[in-house]
């Protein structure tokens, strides 16, 4: 079982000193596979309420869709939310608390530059409006190199953060660049988040709710075909058991 579920990261043209380029999605592509997902059906849930539905119903909803984003970039209130307001099609962004307010390379990909991050106003502006906000840690250290204790701060000093800015639980958790260990899921879950996301590194048969696979939407998923693949794998059948 896939989880319904596809990450991006940068929703911009790549900047000119990126040698990874693969988490640009520019703003005109995004609006299209926006547009798409609304127009073949999709039935749109934040990470957390999609979560919710697994523990209640013990499978994922028919045609449900999460659109998550890594990171906080500022990029995804310019140029992602007017997007997402406009068709009124909620997302969950993973934010990193040190980095709010930002220009940082705490998350940037390998030979970039500094990059700004979302401001607390934004992050509230777009809570009172569709998007949730979960917690990718407070540092964005990769956590199967931690020590149980600076896991522990990392994600209960995250989830703390978000909480107090956004006044609204702080339920979902996504690895930085998905790694995780045993230890990263147990402390997780005693934080008290009902899941956590990773890339591709989860199992599947059944998911574990603390590594669950997401689908990354790329760059060079650049024609409306590759998107519908991508996204259509991911539909239920109906009367599946899935
Ligand atoms: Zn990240």
């Amino acid at each position: 079982m896939i989880p319904p579920v596809i990450f991006y990261h940068k929703i911009d043209k790549p900047a000119p000193d990126s040698l990874v380029r693969g988490g640009f999605t520019p703003p005109r592509r995004f609006a299209r596979q926006m547009a798409y997902l609304k127009r073949a059906g999709f039935v749109f849930y934040t990470a957390s309420e999609l979560i919710d539905h697994f523990q209640q119903h013990g499978k994922f909803p028919k045609d449900g869709i999460a659109i998550t984003l890594d990171d906080g970039w500022q990029d995804n209130y310019t140029n992602g939310f007017p997007i997402l307001r406009e068709l009124g099609i909620k997302a969950t962004i993973f934010i990193i608390p040190s980095c709010i307010g930002e220009t940082s390379t705490k998350a940037a990909a390998t030979g970039e530059g500094a990059r700004a991050h979302l401001t607390r106003e934004q992050i509230l502006e777009m809570s009172r409006h569709g998007i949730e906000f979960g917690s990718h840690s407070l540092n964005h250290r990769l956590l199967h190199e931690l020590s149980p204790g600076e896991v522990r701060t990392e994600v209960v000093e995250a989830k703390k953060q978000i909480e107090e800015l956004t006044q609204r639980p702080c339920a979902t958790f996504a690895y930085p660049a998905g790694f995780f260990s045993e230890d990263a899921k147990q402390i997780i879950k005693e934080a008290g988040h009902t899941a956590a996301f990773t890339t591709f590194y989860g199992p599947t048969d059944p998911p574990d709710l603390f590594a669950l696979n997401r689908t990354e939407i790329l760059r060079r998923d650049r024609f409306l075909f590759q998107f519908r693949k991508k996204v259509e794998a991911l539909r239920l059948e109906p009367d599946s058991c899935r």
